[in-house]
C-alpha cells in the first residue's frame, strides 16, 4: 500500500533570524522588544531559553545533546496519525521538522499523496514558508495541505483579500479553515485518493485553481472527544520517556476580553471520563511518566476535576503532571487531592494585580482568590508559574505598579511578564471608543498608556522581581520544566539555569543597551556540569 499521507509539525526559527527580520520595525511596533525580553544574547547572536539549556547542557556533556523540547511528542501529529490510521489511511508523522529532518527526506521518497503542515504554535508564515520550500526541493508536485489553529486564525483576522495573498505567500496547495479540522482532513485526503478529487465537495477548504483561490462551504466542526485520543506513540529505545502532552477538554468556558480562544474553539467541550481513563491506562502501559494536561481550563468545572483527580488516584498511576489553573475557581479539597494525584506545577493566567484592571479583562477572579491559590499550591509543594501582562486598556503606572508589587509579595515559583497584544476581534476591541485604542497587535495605543511605555514597565519590572524566577513565554513554558524533568534534570538545575538566563536576559534586552555585560556566558554553561545526568550520558 502506498503513503496516503504525511503530517509534519513544528518548526522553530532560530531567535537569531526573528530578531534581526524585526529589527526595522524598532520604532513602529513592541515585536522586537516583546522578543528580546524572551532571549539572551549569547555568544554574539539571540538565543531562544530552549537553545540555551541545550547548548549549556552539551558543554556539561561535551557533545550535542539530544534533549530539546520539540522531542516531546507534539499533541496535533500524533493526534492526527491516529485518526487518520483509523479511517484507513496510510499515514506517517514528522514531530519535530527540525531534528527530524532525515526522517522527513526518507518518508519524501516514498512519494506520499499528500503532506499536511500543522501550524498549532506559529505567529507568521515564516516557518510554514520554510517546510513548503523543503519539500518542493525534494518533490515538487506533492500536494502541500496547511491546517490548524495558524490558519484558523489568519481566516478570522482577516478578510479576503489579506487571506488571498497570505496563502499565495506561504506556497501551499490547499488551506483547511476549522480549528478543529480533523473531519475535514480526514474527507479531505480520502478525497485525494480517487482518480479525479472533486475538492469543492468538502467544506473548510481554501484551494489554488489557477492564480486564484477557491474557498468551500464553511461548515464548523464540533468533533467528540470521546474516545478520541493519540495511541500512536514510540520512543527512543533506552532512553527517558518524554513527557506527553494530553487533553481532556477542547475551547473554554469563559470569556476573558482579550482572548479569541472561545471564539475560535467553539463550546466548551469535555471528554467523558470513562475515555480518559482509557487514555491514561494507554500512557500508563508504554510507560510514560509525566503528563502535560493541555486544557485551558482544567478544573472547571470543579465536581468533573475532582473526579479526575480522584480517578488519577484510584488507579495509582503515578503520573507526574502539570496543567493550566484557575486558581480563582478552586477549594481546599481540591488542593488537597492534586497534591495527592501527582500534581507537580501549574500555569496560572494572572493576568494582572490590580482589581480593576481584572475587572475590565473580564477575568472573574479577585486578587484575594489569587492570593489564597499560590499559597495553597506553595503549601503542598506545587510549582506556579503566574503569567502577568502589561498594557491593557485602562492601565496605567500605578495599576502596573501593584501587578509588580502582586508577584514580589506571592512569590510564585516562575512568573512572566509581557506586553498587552491587542488583537482586533475580541470583546475588549468593541470598547475601543471607550478607552480610545488604536492599532493592533504589539503597536497600539490607548487613553492610558502605549506599547512604548508598556515595553519599559516590562523592562522594569523585570528588575524589580528578584524572589520568583523568570519563564519566558516563547519557546521555553512550564511545560519545557516538565520535560527537562522527564529527561532526569532536577527541579533545582533548571532553577539555576532560569536564574543565570535571567541576568543574560536583561543585560540583553535591548542591543544599545550600554550596559550590556555579557558577563554570564561563562556561569550559564557550567549550569548542568555536576548534573547527575549528565555524568549518565558521559560515560555512555
Ligand atoms: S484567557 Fe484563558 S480563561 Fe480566559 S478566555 Fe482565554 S482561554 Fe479562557
Amino acid at each position: 500500500m502506498g503513503l496516503d499521507f504525511v503530517i509534519v509539525g513544528y518548526n522553530q526559527i532560530p531567535m537569531n533570524d526573528i530578531l534581526e527580520g524585526l529589527e526595522v520595525t524598532q520604532n513602529l511596533s513592541g515585536a522586537y522588544n516583546h522578543m528580546a525580553g524572551q532571549s539572551v544574547v549569547f555568544s554574539n547572536r539571540r538565543y531562544s531559553y530552549s537553545d540555551l539549556i541545550k547548548e549549556s547542557i552539551s558543554n556539561a556533556i561535551g557533545r550535542p545533546c539530544e534533549f530539546d523540547i520539540w522531542n516531546m511528542p507534539i499533541c496535533a501529529v500524533h493526534y492526527l496519525v491516529s485518526i487518520l490510521r483509523k479511517s484507513g489511511l496510510s499515514v506517517e508523522g514528522v514531530n519535530s521538522f527540525n531534528n527530524d529532518k532525515t526522517k522527513l527526506i526518507e518518508i519524501l521518497k516514498k512519494s506520499p499523496r499528500a503532506i499536511g503542515i500543522s501550524t498549532s504554535y506559529y505567529i507568521d508564515n515564516d516557518p510554514i514558508k520554510e517546510i513548503v520550500e523543503f519539500i518542493r526541493d525534494y518533490d515538487k508536485d506533492v500536494i502541500i495541505i496547511a491546517g490548524g489553529a495558524y490558519i484558523a486564525n489568519l481566516c478570522f483576522e482577516n478578510d479576503v483579500n489579506q487571506q488571498n495573498w497570505l496563502f499565495k505567500d506561504m506556497g501551499a496547495d490547499i488551506y483547511l479553515n476549522d480549528s478543529q479540522g480533523e473531519r475535514t482532513l480526514i474527507n479531505l485526503c480520502h478525497e485525494l485518493k480517487k482518480e479525479a478529487p472533486d475538492l469543492n465537495s468538502i467544506p473548510n477548504l481554501v484551494y489554488k485553481e489557477g492564480k486564484s483561490f477557491c474557498y468551500t462551504a464553511r461548515v464548523k466542526e464540533n468533533n467528540t472527544l470521546d474516545y478520541n485520543y493519540a495511541d500512536c506513540y514510540s520512543f527512543v529505545k533506552d532512553k527517558p520517556i518524554p513527557a506527553v502532552f494530553t487533553r481532556t477538554s477542547r475551547s473554554c468556558s469563559n470569556h476573558c476580553a482579550f482572548c479569541r480562544y472561545p471564539f475560535l474553539g467553539g463550546k466548551y467541550t469535555l471528554a467523558c471520563l470513562e475515555s480518559v481513563e482509557e487514555e491514561l491506562d494507554y500512557l500508563k502501559s508504554i510507560g510514560v511518566e509525566y503528563l502535560v494536561f493541555v486544557d485551558d481550563t482544567f478544573n472547571i468545572p470543579l465536581a468533573r476535576f475532582k473526579k479526575l483527580l480522584k480517578l488519577l488516584i484510584q488507579k495509582d498511576y503515578k503520573f507526574k503532571w502539570f496543567s493550566f489553573l484557575r486558581c480563582s475557581d478552586i477549594d481546599d479539597e481540591a488542593f488537597d487531592l492534586m497534591s495527592i494525584a501527582g500534581c507537580k506545577g501549574v500555569f496560572l493566567g494572572i493576568e494582572s494585580g490590580d482589581p480593576q484592571i481584572l475587572l475590565g479583562m473580564n477575568k472573574r477572579a479577585t486578587i484575594e482568590q489569587y492570593k489564597y491559590g499560590i499559597n495553597k499550591l506553595k503549601e503542598k509543594g506545587i510549582m506556579t508559574m503566574a503569567s502577568c501582562m502589561i498594557g491593557f486598556p485602562g492601565e496605567t503606572e500605578e495599576t502596573v505598579a501593584n501587578t509588580i508589587k502582586f508577584i514580589k509579595e506571592t512569590e510564585p515559583t516562575f512568573y512572566s511578564l509581557q506586553m498587552y497584544f491587542h488583537e482586533t476581534k475580541v470583546p475588549i476591541a468593541d470598547k475601543a471608543d471607550i478607552y480610545g485604542i488604536t492599532g493592533g497587535g504589539y503597536s497600539w495605543c490607548h487613553n492610558t498608556m502605549d506599547w512604548r511605555m508598556a515595553s519599559n514597565l516590562v523592562y522594569k519590572g523585570h528588575q524589580e522581581i528578584s524572589n520568583s524566577l523568570f519563564l519566558p513565554i516563547y519557546s521555553f513554558q512550564l511545560w519545557s520544566i516538565c520535560y527537562y524533568m522527564s529527561q532526569g534534570f532536577t527541579k533545582e538545575e533548571l532553577c539555576e539555569f532560569l536564574r543565570y538566563a535571567k541576568e543574560m536576559m536583561l543585560d540583553s534586552y535591548n542591543n544599545s543597551n550600554p550596559e550590556y555585560r555579557g558577563g554570564q556566558d561563562k556561569k550559564i554553561l557550567e549550569v548542568f556540569k555536576n548534573s547527575k545526568m549528565v555524568m549518565k550520558y558521559k560515560e555512555e
